[in-house]
């Protein structure tokens, strides 16, 4: 086997990060109406051994949490000596977000919807072209980690501009149970830093403001394939499971206002025309079913009770594949989870709310 080669230093904000060190560097981010300045915390693991740069980066939406905590376990277990490349960290983005356990910043705007940013518009303009020309540019791989919105969880997926091979190889090295080819959305970090070349996977797992074990190991073991696959990890010996692309997905909406009883959970094949939940008045009267219009696997559900019509509540994913096939994937998946057994793993099931 060849000899690897000896990284580079790291110049990143004006602080040199050796070869064999890691450094965390605050990237200012913004002011607060204080004048505190408020920044953004990055740790930069450079390895001994030359490779490629990867961010890995949570919490773009502030109550995105689940990332936060694999970015911590992920930091605690590199070891700078046999890494290859240049591990870039950052636990939490949107900072202002994070303080107000609030998706957006403070102008009320979604960070991931004002990628690349400008120097001269708004707050969150401002913050993401701070954080897109000085972090973002820099990476060979963006690893984005996010969870569903507030009441909202999602199964474990990768979702990815799967017309990218390379983008592609590191879906099914991430190896959720399900990958979707979702189409690049104007503003996203995913869209602008693949618009440049650079591949990236967003990671949804789970539901904001919570910390859920399977979907913390799933995502820091997800992470840890792809490290492998892109020569900063050495490689495992083990298969790596499989990965569904789904065909398509759509939202199923609520058909009226009421109080949500559902039947399925994450993971769960339904059937075309299996009812889904109840929505009912308070006391059970005039109550209708929600039913799948399609035969599919459920991706993410709205976990509130309460709804009113037109909110989404189940999202469905279709697959070339037999969706038995499908859900056995899902299945083996968590066993899978549960197998590793990682800190801090204590319940045996993705909390879906049922
Ligand atoms: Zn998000």
């Amino acid at each position: 086997m060849a000899k690897a080669k000896k990284n580079r230093a790291f110049e990143f904000l004006g602080e040199t990060v050796a070869p064999g060190e890691r450094k965390v560097i605050e990237l200012e981010a913004a002011k607060l109406y204080t004048h505190s300045p408020l920044s953004i915390p990055v740790e930069i693991i450079n390895g001994k051994l030359a490779g490629p740069t990867l961010m890995v980066n949570a919490a773009i939406h502030g109550d995105e949490l689940n990332g936060v905590e694999i970015v911590r376990q992920l930091i605690n277990t590199i070891d700078v000596n046999k890494l290859k490349g240049t591990l870039i960290a950052v636990p939490i983005v949107n900072v202002f977000g994070f303080i107000h356990k609030s998706r957006y910043l403070p102008d009320r705007r979604d960070l991931n919807r004002c990628f690349p940013g400008s120097e001269k518009g708004s707050l969150a303009s401002r913050m993401a072209h701070t954080f897109f020309s000085q972090v973002a540019k820099r990476c060979d791989y963006i690893l984005d980690l996010h969870t569903g919105a507030i009441h909202r969880t999602n199964l474990p997926q990768i979702r990815a501009d799967l017309s990218n091979p390379e983008t592609l190889r590191i879906a099914q090295a991430f190896a959720t149970p399900v990958t979707v080819d979702a189409p690049l959305r104007d503003g996203s970090l995913r869209s602008e830093a693949e618009r440049l070349g650079i591949p990236v996977l967003t990671y949804e797992a789970g539901e904001a403001l919570r910390f859920e074990p399977i979907c913390i190991s799933a995502g820091f073991i997800g992470v840890q394939r792809v490290m492998q696959a892109i020569g900063m990890l050495r490689a495992s010996r083990k298969k790596l499971p499989n990965t569904v692309i789904a065909k398509s997905t759509s939202w199923l909406r609520a058909e009226s206002d009421g109080i949500l009883r559902t039947l399925v959970t994450l993971g769960e094949k339904v059937d075309k025309g299996q009812v889904l939940a109840y929505i009912s008045a308070p006391l059970g009267h005039s109550e209708i079913e929600l039913t799948a219009r399609k035969g599919g696997i459920v991706i993410g559900q709205q976990t509130l009770p309460l709804v009113n019509e037109g909110d989404a509540i189940f999202h469905l994913a279709y697959f070339e594949e037999d969706d038995d096939e499908v859900e056995q994937v899902v299945e083996d998946f968590i066993e899978e989870i549960i197998d590793a057994d990682l800190e801090p793993l204590t319940t045996g099931q993705i909390n879906t709310h049922n």
